[in-house]
């Protein structure tokens, strides 16, 4: 690994990358501080295609084939709305069916180049998925921490992976903080939602987009934001791109959330120098259902310095959104639906004006919640081969 800096961008304080803490001391996330830049086209993963935005060396990366995941444009969709153009980054085309794997990738790397044998991280979803796949590829033990009312059918496909799977009883927050601690105490390395290198390896979300579309930027980039640091790294890599001159400006960003976990716009609605608690609601979009996120200060600081906006979609909007996807042909999971049914908001309020364009991020697929499809009206018909016909008249 090269010499790198991780830096806050709250306080200021710089850390070096290669003994770093996983946040600063003020309390607030690290953003990598890296001056590399370059694109192997010949290459179609990101951890090697944009391996010039990152500190480490070829043999640190353990890559499964994370990124280049299609930019889809729904043209329809697209007019219907008044847009010149509306595109969905297709997030679910991971090696986990989720964008996590891309700050996975750059976390294991990271964790390598530090001699670490043992990572982990806190969730019940996508994450743990994503790391505990990666882990096994990289032939690391892994510790997986689950909240303590987590259903066992949502522990199989975690499982799988073979990793240390923990449901740990009491309050879901403290996870966060205690893994970090316990994690330094007993060289695991914890790599948490919005941990530096997971943060950075969401960058590469922006360098597709960007690169698929010419590096024309798009008017608007749409979030899901749950702990809020995909939507930093997205942030970062359309800043690092600009740096680097291959664009000449950022898009407008907008954080999506489902009005019944809404910390980040709640506060942005305020006009709050800070997120509150929100009182926890059940959502069908629950891969977002953080109440209290760690990187939620820092996002809506970012939304004011760049001129974005923070905003909410309730249930029923949800469920349509989830729907007019399928219909053309994306399967999301409930969660990576809410920037459409944002988006679709934002028309209607002129903050997304007629002729803009935008881009969705859908972050994780529709199988990963089969839940939902009780939300849905969903029909088939059974008949006998006799009848097939006729059925097909
Ligand atoms: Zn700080």
């Amino acid at each position: 690994m090269k010499k790198a800096l991780l830096r806050c961008k709250t306080c200021g304080a710089e850390y070096g990358a290669e003994r770093a803490p996983f946040r600063c001391a003020c309390g607030e996330p690290l953003d990598l501080a890296w001056d590399g830049a370059g694109i192997d086209t010949n290459e179609r993963c990101q951890s090697r295609r944009y391996a010039a935005f990152y500190p480490f060396a070829a043999d640190e990366w353990r890559s499964l084939g994370e990124g280049g995941t299609p930019l889809v444009k729904l043209e329809a969709l697209g007019q219907e709305l008044g847009l010149a153009q509306l595109a969905v980054k297709n997030e679910s085309a991971n090696p986990t069916w989720s964008f996590k794997d891309r700050g996975t990738a750059a976390c294991i790397a990271h964790a390598r180049a530090l001699g670490y044998t043992k990572v982990g991280t806190v969730s019940s979803g996508n994450m743990a998925a994503s790391v505990a796949a990666y882990a096994a590829a990289a032939g690391m033990e892994a510790f997986i921490l689950v909240k303590g009312n987590v259903a066992d059918e949502k522990l199989a496909p975690i499982a799988i992976y073979g990793p240390h799977l923990l449901r740990v009883a009491g309050p879901y927050d403290a996870l966060y903080s205690e893994s970090l601690r316990l994690g330094a105490e007993r060289g695991i390395y914890f790599m948490n939602s919005d941990v530096p290198f997971r943060v950075a390896g969401s960058r590469t979300i922006a360098y597709e987009i960007a690169e698929e579309r010419g590096f024309r930027v798009p008017d608007w980039v749409i979030v899901p934001v749950s702990a809020g640091g995909n939507l930093r790294g997205i942030i970062n890599g359309f800043e690092d791109l600009r740096r680097a001159g291959l664009t000449d400006r950022l898009p407008r960003f907008i954080c999506a959330q489902t009005a019944r976990v809404a910390p980040v716009a709640a506060a942005f609605a305020a006009g709050a120098a800070r997120i509150s608690r929100f009182p926890g609601n059940d959502t069908i979009a629950h891969a977002i259902d953080n109440p209290f996120p760690p990187s939620g200060n820092r996002v809506l600081a970012e939304l004011r310095r760049l001129g974005g906006a923070a905003m909410t979609a309730d249930e029923g909007e949800i469920v349509r959104a989830q729907a007019d996807l399928a219909r053309c042909g994306l399967f999301g999971q409930p969660a990576s639906c809410v920037p459409l049914a944002v988006l679709r908001r934002a028309r209607a309020a002129g903050i997304v004006a007629e002729g803009e364009s935008a881009v969705l991020v859908m972050t994780g697929s529709g199988l990963k919640y089969t839940a939902a499809f009780a939300a849905h009206r969903l029909k088939w018909c059974d008949c006998d081969l006799a009848a097939l016909p006729e059925h097909l008249r």
